[in-house]
């Protein structure tokens, strides 16, 4: 089938590279978070696309799922020693792709054209789109105040609790035709298991989005990212129970309401299937932590398995 995935940052690689090796590279397109792009030492960063195409393109350090393998932070020491903040740590390697990525932004290039060609040239093979090529910004409101994502999830290392989430300039920005296009010729709309708060709800907080996949004839399915009623790692429970949702698989079906025929859900939350399926929702239950190759190629050929039985 024609697989569309929207995916945030560490989760949704690990389901994109599953589906890389289960499905054949033009039958499937991937849609990446911006809204946690942030401009550092005058470069233009954009974690959670870096991620995947790092992932797909076999890059990725491993060890942190994030940032690429094998590398120095020369650069950053230097910039720390003139004065500079530097708790995004950012590679030696890594900065190669923010200057690339920067150059070709003042040039005028669309964002989502510099994303793709940043793909390509390492090796990947599989459509990585853009929700938007206009500014889309995650802000979070703490005690603090608000404070950019990275200055949330990087620098306060997601201490602060979670009042408020903002996507700053979702009212106006415009979605890209090839993100609209790979919603609209999709059979399986697949949601990683990324944060449904700040790595998928600002995908659909771009006007158009939403609307593509309320209507859309593709089968529509997605992986919890709870194991166990907890997160793998990052905020995403505190932050359900902050927008005001049950810190369950219920509460990630209920963010997602509308846009779901079936949610994937670990093992061990067999529990959470009859509340789902009287909500309307059907459900897989399998193991869903994917700790290597073999895991994300399994979970993505049951989860599409599971999209095709429900046609
Ligand atoms: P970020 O942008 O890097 O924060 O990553 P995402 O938003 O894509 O993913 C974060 C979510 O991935 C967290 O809520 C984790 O619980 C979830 N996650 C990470 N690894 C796994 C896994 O192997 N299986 C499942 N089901 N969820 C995972
Ligand atoms: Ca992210």
């Amino acid at each position: 089938p024609r697989v569309t995935l929207l995916a945030g940052g560490v989760g949704g690689a690990k389901l994109a590279e599953g589906l890389a090796a289960v499905c054949s590279p033009e039958r499937l397109s991937i849609i990446g978070n911006v809204a946690d792009d942030q401009e550092f030492h005058g470069l233009w960063v954009s974690p959670d696309i870096d991620t995947l195409t790092y992932s797909l393109a076999n890059l990725i350090d491993r060890r942190q799922g994030w940032g690429l393998a094998d590398e120095s932070h020369r650069v950053l020491a230097g910039l720390e020693r003139l004065g500079c903040d530097t708790w995004m740590s950012l590679g030696d390697r890594d900065m190669a792709t923010h200057i690339f990525r920067t150059q070709l932004r003042h040039q005028g290039v669309r964002p989502s054209a510099i994303a793709q060609r940043i793909a390509e040239s390492l090796g990947v093979d599989i459509d990585l789109l853009l929700p938007t090529d206009d500014p889309l910004q995650t802000t979070v409101k703490t005690e603090q105040g608000w404070l950019a994502f990275q200055e949330y999830f990087v620098r306060e290392r997601c201490r602060p609790e979670v009042l408020e989430v903002r996507f700053e300039g979702a009212a106006t920005a415009r979605p890209t035709s090839e993100a609209l296009a790979a919603i609209e010729t999709a059979e399986v709309l697949l949601i990683a298991p990324s944060n449904p708060v700040v790595s998928i709800a600002p995908i659909l907080a771009v006007p158009g989005i939403r609307r593509a996949i309320e209507t859309s004839r593709a089968t529509r399915v997605a992986v919890s990212p709870l194991i166990g009623g907890r997160t793998v790692k990052g905020p995403a429970d505190r932050m359900l129970t902050a927008m005001g949702y049950p810190c369950s698989n219920l509460g990630v079906a209920e963010s997602y309401a509308g846009l779901l025929d079936g949610l994937v859900i670990d093992a061990s939350d067999r529990d959470d299937r009859t509340a789902l399926e009287a909500e309307g929702v059907t459900v897989l239950t399998t193991d869903t932590l994917m700790t290597d190759a073999e895991e994300k190629a399994r979970l993505a050929g049951e989860t599409l398995a599971f999209a095709g039985a429900l046609r």
